[in-house]
């Protein structure tokens, strides 16, 4: 089988599992005093100064989360209702009233925004738009960031999952900062893929499932100074901010996972050579393929594609039956198929988009699985071009 589908989720590290099976054998709760929760502690503290080192962030910004889902709606909801909580304390920079976000973002962050806007009718809601490489519109920020009174909450991603085009975080900080603006940053797709820098933003998303760690469990990287209402209520742990007993087996598959990556250069080199070559393959067979995003920075591991008159679905069928898995470039929820909102934004018609596929690359990727890719896309594209001619 040949897996190129490490955007959708990477497969457990071995080095994760083994660390997750040491936790779930230490059968104490970390708030417990004793000695088994005091173990259970050490691994938690552990894994968060391992999860900050990722982004080179202090232990202390990390919040533990069920994924980046959660880190993305408690950054949100918590931004807007604590900043309505603490006007004239804390975060000193007085109630959110405006947020603007990248109109690539991933669904947990757009649907939060929306559902906000929703709840508080004083709140502006923007979306950012993106050049036809797929990269955010700084200028469109600059107006958005000028325009109307009141703080502003500014939801950019470090990379997109869909293309993988890398975003100019420095850029986008600077004029944040500038504004006296809030920062969101999901660095779900770009971490351990590209270097990722907690001091340009106020909060940052990870998810450990994205990076060789299990599913859910995730982090949000939160500064001390900026407004944060808690979302989950209860025990008190992890400062009062995300209460729950700490998922601890997740917790400590999540931190091997990013000690995995603190070396991570020669794995990264490693992904950039398979998807380079598979892309090159691809390319010389097959013309008309078209690469999305290609002319912009782009991570290591992805590659958003389309070969014309093959749609996505037909494609992934054939795709699964030579045993090679991918993702195609719409979502598909309850039935119906829509077409990315990423591609869209990027000015990309339906038509094409339909025919969107996305291959990304990881830890376990292999040159077999790239030169089984191919072949199977070739051959898909053969049939397609065959019934075309007839
Ligand atoms: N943000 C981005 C950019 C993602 O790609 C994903 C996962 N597809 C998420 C957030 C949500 O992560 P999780 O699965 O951990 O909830």
């Amino acid at each position: 089988m040949h897996y190129l589908d490490h955007n959708a989720t990477s497969p457990l590290r071995p080095e994760c599992l083994s660390a997750m099976t040491h936790a779930l054998a230490v059968g104490g709760n970390p708030s417990s005093i004793h000695a088994n929760g005091r173990a259970a502690r050490a691994i938690v503290e552990e894994a968060r100064i391992r999860v900050a080192a990722l982004a080179g962030a202090a232990a202390d910004t990390v919040i533990f989360t069920s994924g980046a889902t959660e880190s993305n709606n408690l950054a949100l909801f918590g931004a807007v209702e604590g900043s309505l909580e603490g006007e004239d304390s804390k975060n000193g920079g007085g109630r959110i009233t405006r947020i603007f976000v990248s109109a690539i973002e991933h669904s947990s962050v757009l649907a939060s925004a929306g559902r906000l806007a929703e709840r508080f009718p004083w709140l502006r809601l923007s979306h950012l738009p993106v050049t036809a490489d797929g990269v955010i519109d700084l200028e469109a920020l600059r107006v958005a960031l000028r325009e109307g009174k009141g703080r502003a909450l500014v939801a950019v991603m470090a990379a997109n999952n869909e293309t993988g085009t890398v975003q100019p975080i420095a850029e986008v900080s600077k004029l944040v900062r500038e504004a006296g603006a809030l920062l969101l940053v999901d660095a779900v797709p770009a971490a351990g893929k590209t270097a990722i820098d907690f001091s340009l933003c106020d909060y940052m998303t990870l998810s450990a499932h994205k990076i060789g760690g299990p599913q859910g469990v995730g982090a949000l990287l939160v500064r001390e100074e900026v407004p944060l209402a808690p979302q989950l209520m209860g025990g008190g742990q992890q400062k009062g901010l995300r209460a729950g007993t700490e998922n601890l087996s997740g917790i400590a598959g999540f931190g091997a996972a990013a000690h995995a990556l603190a070396d991570g250069e020669g794995e990264r080199a490693r992904i950039a050579h398979l998807r380079d070559h598979f892309e090159a393959a691809l390319k010389a067979a097959a013309p008309d393929a078209i690469f999305f995003g290609h002319e912009s920075a782009r991570l290591c591991s992805t590659s958003a594609f389309a070969i014309p008159g093959l749609t996505a679905q037909t494609a992934l069928i054939g795709l699964d039956l030579d045993g090679v898995m991918m993702s195609s470039g719409s979502t598909c929820s309850s039935g119906k198929v829509a077409v990315s909102h990423v591609l869209t934004a990027m000015g990309v018609e339906d038509r094409l988009a339909s025919c969107a596929l996305r291959a990304s690359f990881g830890w376990s990727s292999s040159m077999e699985d790239v030169t089984a890719a191919v072949q199977s896309l070739l051959k898909l594209r053969e049939r397609t071009l065959g019934k075309v001619a007839a």
